[in-house]
């Protein structure tokens, strides 16, 4: 059954920041977020996993939830270098990013990955924010709607309801770039994302989709205002603490 959306405004810092920098950039955002004291959206930062549980230290009772940007699908075991979904809620994390298409690409990780380590977040009681988008070639090619309708159906796992699913549609050429997509070009994918969505579960309606790529502070309102946009995923200017509290205001 349909339910309102309610905004997620989400920082994915990647590989940035030490100790330092990032503990600064935690308390700054917590502050902001605490001063703007929102009851009608959810903001999150996702930090390098080393820094996870003294930022989620630091922006405890802010508002501000903290995610992970990967995990590995099992529990535990001999996984070298990996971190599993346990792992980030013993750290504080809430929220987890997988199958970022940085990982697709540079780990080389399927859609069946993705799907695998989706499922793990909902046996910690994490929340999975699954990311899907085409690539330049792909869309020039005129395949974009059937790449993301791919890349759902094999990285959402079964089971999947409102509560447990946030999809991000982050086109490749888009991430990281200062390129984005047209509205309508974005409205469309968010619409067939939708669509393909009622295919895999009941609650299509009421699963959350984030847009992502180069979300900055002077276009975050149109690109939040389109339809079937519930929130952004932010690479670059989740690391302004200024520029990612003027995104989480346009939600
Ligand atoms: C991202 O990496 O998820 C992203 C959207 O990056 P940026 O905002 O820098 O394009």
């Amino acid at each position: 059954m349909a339910r309102a959306r309610r905004p997620l405004i989400a920082g994915n810092w990647k590989m940035n920041g030490l100790r330092a920098d990032g503990l600064a950039l935690a308390r700054a955002v917590a502050g902001l977020v605490k001063h703007a004291g929102w009851a009608d959206r959810d903001i999150l930062v996702c930090p390098p996993a080393t820094l996870l549980s003294a930022v989620a230290e630091a922006v405890a009772g802010s508002g501000v939830a903290v995610g992970g940007q990967d995990c590995h699908a099992s529990a535990k075991g001999a996984h070298t270098g990996d971190i599993s979904a346990e792992m980030l809620r013993d750290a504080g994390a809430t929220h987890v990013i997988v199958g970022h298409s940085e990982r697709r690409t540079n780990c080389g990780e399927t859609d069946a990955a993705v799907r695998a380590k989706a499922e793990a977040p909902w046996r910690a009681g994490l929340l999975p924010i699954v990311c899907i988008g085409e690539t330049l070639a792909e869309r020039e090619a005129g395949k974009t709607l059937d790449i993301l309708a791919s890349q759902l159906k094999g990285s959402v796992p079964a089971g999947a309801t409102a509560a447990r699913l946030v999809v991000a549609y982050e086109p490749v050429w888009a991430i990281g770039t200062g390129k984005t997509p047209t509205t309508a070009e974005v409205a469309a994918a968010h619409a067939h994302i939708r669509k393909v969505l009622a295919g895999l579960t009941d609650e299509a309606a009421g699963v959350r989709l984030l847009y992502g790529g180069s979300v900055k502070g002077p276009n975050a309102a149109e690109l939040l205002a389109v339809a079937d946009v519930d929130g952004a995923l932010i690479g670059g200017a989740s690391l302004l603490a200024d520029e990612f509290l003027a995104i989480a205001k346009a939600a």
